[in-house]
Formats: C-alpha cells, structure tokens, sequence
C-alpha cells in the first residue's frame, strides 16, 4: 500500500520546541501516524500539558524539556534517553525564537540568543541525536527553516542570517550524513498562525501585507506543516536528502 510508506510506527520523533506552536502541530501529525513524540521545550510545565493534550487524544507523547542552546542540558537530556533505552528515530529541529530590532541598534548579546536559539542549537541537538542514529544505521532530521532562508525583511537580520545559514546546514549534514543513513531536509514555512507572529497578526497593517503579499491571501495553519513534516520524516522520502520544501501559500513563486 503506498499509504504504508507514510507509517511511523515504533519509531520516536523528538520535536524540539514541540510544545507549542508550528512543531506541537507536526509531533500530533507525527504522532497520529503512528511515532511516540517527545515534545520539547524550556518551560516544562507547557511541555507536560501538550503531551497529556495528545495523550488525551490516544497519541503516543511525552514531555522532555531542555535548553537547546545549553550544551549540558542537551548531553543530559540524550543520557536520559539512553538509559531508557530510547533512541530518536526522527529529528524535528523547530525550536527557535524571534527578536526585531533596526540592525543599526541590534544588540550583541540579542544577536547571539538568535543565532544561538536557531543555529548553533541545531548543530548541537542534530550531533547528539545523529551519533545514535549512525550507531543504528538510520535516521532523518528535519530543519525547520523559513521565507529567510531565501529573502529579507528589516528588523530581523539576525533571523535571517540564522535561517539562510540552516538551509546551507541542511545540505552540509545532508552529505555528511548521507554514507550512515541519515537523510536531512527542510521545511520553510511562509507566515503562519503562531504565538512567535501573534505582534505582527495584531498590526492590522501587517495582516493585510501577509495577506496581499501571500497567493493563497490568508496566514497559513500551523497543521498545513504536517504532511510535509510526515512525509520527510517517513520512508515515503526514501531517495530524498538536503531539500527544503517552502509551505508559503505561494509567497516564494511571486514577485
Ligand atoms: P513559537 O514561538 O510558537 O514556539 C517556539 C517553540 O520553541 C516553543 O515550544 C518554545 O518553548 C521553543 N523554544 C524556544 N527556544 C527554545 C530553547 N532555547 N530550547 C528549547 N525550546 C525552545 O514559534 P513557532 O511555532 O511560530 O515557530 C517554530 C519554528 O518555526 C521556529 O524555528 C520559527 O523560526 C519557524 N518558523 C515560524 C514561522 C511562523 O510563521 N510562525 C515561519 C517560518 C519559520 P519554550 O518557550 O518553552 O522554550
């Protein structure tokens, strides 16, 4: 069945940032085609409560809260795992945060939580999790990048920035990884209904450039990620290594 190359079963996705928002929407896409989700996040109480709203819908899920950007807490959160027995079969690197100021005044240490909180936080949990993968001889990851991995707007430089270098980072670990098994794609959403936009989809101005700019005319639904993030997660990506596909209502294609 073709249907089948899509299934999950028995294997875990850990969805960094995965409380919240865009990645909560693929771990319950994740999750309703058969993977257990570890949702992640800083604030473990939001993460404990996403995984009993799952739970609640019979989805396999449970909490694992950690700083992505803090080395120690990373190593501890794969050692907990590892003495579980539990091996991260698929990686959702979503996490990530937003901070709009003109460059000309951008702030050092605000540059560097961006970069850090995209970036170097992919780096960090993709090590982690790829060293166990390579070990069992198989494994996907999927960076979430954005419009700024191919455009720019003013005030997020360093977004931009940190998104256009984890498209690069995408093919980097794509053919770094590819003789282990360990295939690595992206997903670029357009403007979506989230918390991280919820300033910009309350500027009346805003919403309505989203709106004019965007083909499709709307913000798009963080649950339109999910069979993009199913299907790169799933078999049914097989031959598929170091693309990312825009989920942009059509954004990239006009002028
Ligand atoms: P939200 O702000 O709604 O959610 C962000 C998630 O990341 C939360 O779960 C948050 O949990 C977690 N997070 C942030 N920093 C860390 C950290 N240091 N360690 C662990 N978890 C962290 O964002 P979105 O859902 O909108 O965005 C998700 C991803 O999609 C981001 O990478 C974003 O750049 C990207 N994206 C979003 C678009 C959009 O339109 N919304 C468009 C294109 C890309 P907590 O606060 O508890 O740590």
């Amino acid at each position: 069945m073709t249907l089948d190359m899509f299934r999950l079963d028995g294997r875990t996705a850990l969805v960094t940032g995965g409380s919240r928002g865009l990645g909560l929407a693929m771990a319950r896409g994740l999750a309703r085609a058969g993977a257990r989700v570890l949702l992640n996040g800083r604030d473990r109480a939001r993460a404990e409560e996403s995984a009993r709203q799952l739970r609640d819908e019979s989805l396999a899920a449970e909490a694992l809260a950690f700083d992505v950007t803090d080395v120690a807490a990373v190593d501890g959160a794969f050692a907990a795992l590892d003495a579980r027995g539990v091996g991260v079969d698929i990686l959702i690197n979503n996490a990530g945060i937003q901070h709009r100021a003109p460059l000309l005044d951008f702030d050092l240490a605000d540059w560097r939580r961006v970069i850090d909180g995209h970036l170097t936080s992919t780096f960090l949990v993709t090590q982690r999790a790829a060293r166990r993968m390579a070990q069992r001889g198989r494994g996907k990851v999927v960076n979430i990048c954005s419009l700024m991995s191919e455009v720019a707007r003013p005030s997020i430089a360093p977004y931009a920035a940190a998104k256009g270098a984890l498209k690069q980072l995408t093919r980097a670990m794509a053919v770094e990884f590819a003789p282990r098994n360990i295939l690595v794609n992206g997903i670029g959403p357009g403007y979506m209904a989230t918390d991280m936009n919820q300033a910009l989809m309350d500027n009346p101005e805003f919403d309505a450039f989203v709106k004019k700019r965007t083909p499709l005319g709307r913000w798009g639904r963080p649950e339109e990620l999910a069979g993009a993030a199913l299907f790169l997660s799933s078999d049914a990506s097989s031959f598929m290594t170091g693309q990312v596909i825009y989920i942009d209502g059509g954004v990239l294609a006009s002028l």
